[in-house]
């Protein structure tokens, strides 16, 4: 039979989701700390469930008190249209009532445009005490005996809370440098994010940055451990993308994403930890950017939609050559290219291209290369006609590019050396002048088809980039980026 929940028990169900575990108490309590505007925070953990957070942000009026701690009553949300633009960590109105469920709560508060504080205090949801007291101002909230009333909840809680709760903390003390943080005797000042990284991570690792419209990335190719991503200054879990900075290697990372609040929703679940973002092209300027500072953009595959990545892979354009250097440009880099070497690499390339499609004229093996059994289907890739004699494959005739060395080399395991010199051979040699502008773009568009644009074939990088928004500012120039 079908019975519709008495009201307790659904509210205890929900209020479980939320105060699912001490450091996620803690989360609550100090995204209302910070929902308040303040110039300081500050955090003491006893021990997982005694633990309070004191701000001086706008406090609580006196007469709304009792509602802080009623379920679905919030300050910062009062109609549907709201929804579409909160900026505040808060908007549920749950959290202090779940807490009240679940602990002996203290509130203590005065609002900034009132004289008398008032102290508020609930038992396991039970309203116990209500009264006027002097009070400096902000708001000071206790959680004493967490989970006094759920027991398994309390066995449930490891030894490792405290430290998930110092770990949490300070990502919000990452996110929100210009206030002053303390945790138990930790004291962090106000400071600029740099000095914030400081403080928190020491020299652990050495960051740099890059910056865009929608982005500020800390990162770094050093393993530290350190991985945090923002979007709006909120903590949160997007694995994809994490997946994209470790695409293009980033081991180490603090990412702040920011994106209008009508183009995010945060209310997949109570912990706002997950979140849907409402065009999959919020990314696209992170993505640009990446691919800009790491690599050329990758000719297929990848993070972005197709439909894209016609954008994406398309700005790099052509500007010129002296002969010795071809020089290109995108929304964010000046490169300069080695002539030679890129000419070098489509010719590798192609020729290795022709090689496995059979279209190298064969030419006779003398004398004739005797390869183990397990070769046969590196020959067959390479178009290499080949007989089985008793154990043995044998060679007689080859595409006319592959010399007794090279074989030498497929049992190595390396790649044919023939080719990779013919590719230099065929290649223009440094000072040569295209007669025409359209001979070099066929080169270039050529060279954007290569499955391998970063080095030459004996491992020489190809090209140099420069970001613009530096040769800007030494001309005194300032950098916008026009996608
Ligand atoms: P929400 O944050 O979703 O609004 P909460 O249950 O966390 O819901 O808090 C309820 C209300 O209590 C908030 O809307 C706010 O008005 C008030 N409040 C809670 N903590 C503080 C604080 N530290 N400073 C000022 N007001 C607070
Ligand atoms: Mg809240």
């Amino acid at each position: 039979m079908i019975k519709r929940l008495p009201q307790e028990v659904i509210s205890r169900i929900a209020s479980g989701q939320i105060a699912s575990s001490p450091t996620a108490v803690l989360k609550e309590l100090i995204e209302n700390a910070l929902d308040a505007n303040p110039k300081r925070v500050s955090v003491s953990v006893k021990d997982p469930f005694n633990f309070k957070v004191v701000d001086d942000g706008c406090g609580v009026p006196f007469s709304e008190l009792p509602l802080t701690v009623e379920r679905f009553t919030t300050s910062k949300l009062s109609s549907l249209d709201d929804f579409n633009r909160i900026s505040t960590f808060g908007f549920r109105g749950e959290a202090l009532y779940a807490v009240s469920q679940f602990s002996r709560l203290e509130i203590k508060s005065r609002h900034r445009r009132e004289r008398v504080g008032g102290r508020l205090l609930v038992e396991g949801g039970e309203l116990k005490e209500l009264t006027p007291i002097p009070f400096s101002g902000g708001t000071s909230v206790s959680v004493s005996n967490l989970f006094f009333n759920a027991p398994v909840r309390r066995k449930a809680t490891g030894p490792r809370e405290r430290s998930r709760m110092e770990r949490l903390f300070k990502k919000y003390a990452l996110a929100f440098p210009e206030v002053e943080f303390r945790f138990d005797k930790s004291f962090y000042p106000a400071s600029s994010l740099e000095e914030r990284v400081l403080q928190l991570l020491g020299n652990k690792v050495s960051f740099q940055e890059l910056k865009g419209s929608t982005f500020l990335l800390l990162y770094s190719r050093e393993k530290g451990g350190v991985k945090e991503l923002f979007v709006n200054r909120r903590p949160v879990f997007m694995p994809e993308v994490e997946k994209l900075l470790e695409e293009f290697r980033v081991k180490s990372f603090i990412l702040f994403l920011n994106f209008p609040p009508s183009s995010v929703d945060f209310n997949v679940d109570p912990s706002k930890e997950r979140l849907l973002l409402k065009e999959e092209s919020l990314l696209k300027e992170l993505e640009e950017a990446l691919s800009g500072e790491f690599r050329l953009p990758k000719p297929k595959g990848g993070f972005v939609k197709a439909s894209q990545r016609v954008e994406l892979t398309s700005p790099l354009e052509l500007i010129g050559s002296d002969g010795t250097l071809l020089i290109a440009h995108d929304a964010l880099h000046y490169y300069f290219f080695d002539q030679h070497l890129v000419h070098e690499r489509v010719n590798f390339e192609e020729l290795l291209a022709a090689l496995k499609r059979g279209e190298l004229p064969l030419r006779k093996l003398l004398p004739p290369v005797e390869l183990p059994l397990e070769f046969a289907e590196t020959l067959d890739a390479l178009s290499v006609p080949y007989s089985v004699e008793g154990s043995r494959l044998k060679v007689r005739e080859a595409p006319e590019l592959l010399t007794h060395a090279d074989f030498n080399s497929l049992l190595k395991g390396e790649p044919p050396e023939s080719v990779a010199a013919e590719a230099c051979r065929r290649a223009v040699k440094s000072g040569y002048r295209f007669k025409e502008f359209r001979e070099l773009r066929q080169l270039f568009e050529r060279y954007l088809r290569c499955e391998e644009r970063e080095f030459c074939p004996h491992g020489r990088p190809i090209y140099y980039k420069i970001k613009k928004q530096k040769v800007y500012s030494q001309l005194g120039r300032q950098f916008k980026l026009k996608l």
